[in-house]
């Protein structure tokens, strides 16, 4: 139906809006289009930074030290809507605070639109991504380290502390399809997923459930070896119905893949857990799943994913188990 909407205006309609009226309502869109993308990648952060930090102890070798803070500065922008960032973001003369993660030492001493001036007493290169560099090659060293911002055209001193965390970045991805995956080496989450875990503690169940994955290793080789395609994904490939676009399963891998689900399913609650979210409300996001995916309700077992209710049953026993031994 949107196809037919986003086609119904007539050539007839277009040709009476005069090109500044087009130019103004294109900048207003781009700007609810940023904001939107911004506030669902703050959300995504501020849920998956503490993630990251309380897997440690599973990630082994695997972590890195992280400032939790995420920068940009007009270029990063396609040309066409810088104009709009500009707008939405106040200013973007230099490398500015785009967003802290919560939990982060970042979160306490930085606000969004600080302009980063130093670095370690030295001045800051020109580009995001050589900021980011920058900030690497001093936290390597050391974990700590001052920052010279600008706020309301005064310069202030920083200390920041950098948090030890699981290394899998966590990415949003703007496909509304109500999906996730996990690479072996990243996060990504759909935005279509993210608006459809309403509830923060759904949202960081799913993060937990990919991160688990990774952290697992789950058949990383075999991803590789092309015997599982792709990605480990959250929904639901099924026998008939739909199949989850990323993950191809070759006839004997399937079993292997379902357990992989349930081992990250269960891991995933244990680090919900740690975080001391109330678990007796998560197994309720694979009811929530079967209402969006009603075939994955029941299927065969050439599905590469178990059943919502088999999800369901089995997280429900891991929260009661879970309660028992507080
Ligand atoms: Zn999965």
């Amino acid at each position: 139906m949107l196809c037919a909407l986003l086609s119904a205006c007539s050539s007839t309609d277009q040709r009476l809006l005069s090109d500044a009226q087009i130019k103004t309502e294109q900048r207003y869109q781009d700007g609810l289009a940023l904001r939107e993308a911004h506030r669902l990648n703050s959300r995504l952060q501020d849920l998956s930074f503490p993630l990251l930090a309380v897997a440690t102890d599973q990630c082994a070798n695997r972590t890195t030290y992280k400032l939790g803070v995420q920068l940009h500065t007009a270029e990063d922008y396609p040309e066409n809507q810088r104009e709009a960032a500009r707008e939405v973001f106040d200013k973007l003369d230099g490398i500015r605070v785009k967003h802290s993660a919560k939990g982060s030492s970042a979160r306490e001493h930085l606000l969004n639109g600080d302009k980063i001036v130093q670095i370690n007493g030295k001045k800051v290169p020109d580009s995001t991504v050589n900021t980011i560099r920058r900030l690497k090659q001093q936290l390597a060293k050391d974990p700590s380290l001052e920052l010279t911002i600008e706020r309301n055209n005064q310069l202030h001193s920083i200390s920041l502390t950098a948090m030890e965390v699981c290394n899998y970045p966590v990415q949003l991805s703007q496909q509304d399809a109500i999906n996730a995956f996990a690479d072996g080496s990243s996060i990504i989450i759909n935005a279509g997923l993210m608006r459809f875990a309403k509830e923060d503690s759904e949202l960081s169940l799913i993060i937990a459930h990919e991160l688990a994955h990774n952290v697992a290793d789950h058949g990383m080789e075999k991803i590789k070896g092309g015997l599982i395609g792709g990605l480990f994904d959250l929904a639901i490939s099924s026998g008939g119905g739909i199949v989850s676009p990323a993950i191809g399963v070759a006839l004997g891998a399937n079993l292997l893949s379902q357990s992989y689900e349930v081992e990250a399913d269960k891991l995933a609650i244990r680090l919900m857990h740690q975080l001391e979210y109330p678990l007796q409300p998560l197994p309720e996001f694979w009811r929530r799943m079967a209402t969006v995916h009603p075939s994955s309700i029941r299927h065969g077992q050439q599905a590469s994913h178990p059943t919502t209710v088999e999800r369901y049953l089995i997280m429900k026993q891991e929260v009661e188990r879970l309660a028992q031994t507080d």
